[in-house]
């Protein structure tokens, strides 16, 4: 959990080169389909560009298609950006009793201002190629930037702003963040998940250090 910008992808990928998990983000799914011009994409754009979200049942369904197929075949997963809603919280819930019974569930929250939020995607740019999507920042104390200006350091892709990286759109999001935030972690609070809250003001390679320790402890109440 996180506002838009607090560091969720980054972090996530991050855990993917230490711990044997695999990742999902949603937007970074939704986004491909846009570029791949699917049914499901044509039926998101419009969501995407506003950053509104996209229907609890269409997204749940999206997650879903993905967990039956990794979940049998990996020892964990880690959830960028789902659930952002109680109803997709319920309905993750659901899914995991169906599907394996001894899986748990854990809520690591990355919490950073709004003027930070406003200042660090002004200067975000991701790769444009849809499998890789890495991020980076332009900002002069930043740790993301990239090696060569305008050139993802791994697949040597152009760099672009996300289309959703602009003022109205980032207000939007902020405001539909802070909407479920306290609802959604009630829910969790309630159904007794653990929640790890993270400074997410800090570099990003110290937030992963953090979460690296947690993930190695049992996750335990
Ligand atoms: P993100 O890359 O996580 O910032 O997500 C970008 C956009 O994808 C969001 O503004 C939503 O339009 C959509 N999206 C991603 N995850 C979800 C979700 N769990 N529920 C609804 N919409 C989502």
């Amino acid at each position: 959990m996180g506002p838009p910008g607090a560091g969720k992808g980054t972090i996530s990928k991050q855990c993917l080169d230490v711990f044997s998990l695999k990742q999902l983000s949603t937007g970074d799914l939704c986004r491909r389909h846009i570029k791949d011009r699917s049914q499901i994409g044509q039926r998101i754009d419009f969501y995407i560009k506003s950053g509104k979200l996209i229907p609890d049942d269409l997204i749940v369904q999206m997650v879903e298609n993905w967990l039956f197929e990794v979940l049998p075949v990996c020892e964990g997963v880690i959830l960028d950006g789902f659930p952002r809603t109680v109803a997709q919280a319920y309905a993750l819930q659901e899914l995991i009793k169906k599907q394996s019974a001894e899986c748990e569930l854990s809520v690591f929250k990355i919490e950073i201002s709004d003027y930070e939020v406003m200042q660090r995607l002004q200067d975000r740019y991701i790769c444009i190629d849809k499998s890789c999507q890495v991020v980076y920042s332009y900002r002069k104390e930043s740790n993301l930037m990239p090696q060569v200006e305008g050139i993802c350091d791994y697949c040597k892709s152009q760099l672009v702003r996300r289309k959703d990286d602009n003022f109205n759109a980032i207000e939007h999001r902020l405001k539909t963040y802070h909407t479920f935030e306290q609802c959604l972690l009630g829910f969790f609070q309630d159904m007794g998940h653990r929640i790890a809250f993270l400074n997410g003001h800090r570099p990003s390679d110290i937030v992963f250090q953090e979460v690296k320790k947690l993930i190695r402890k049992p996750l335990s109440c």
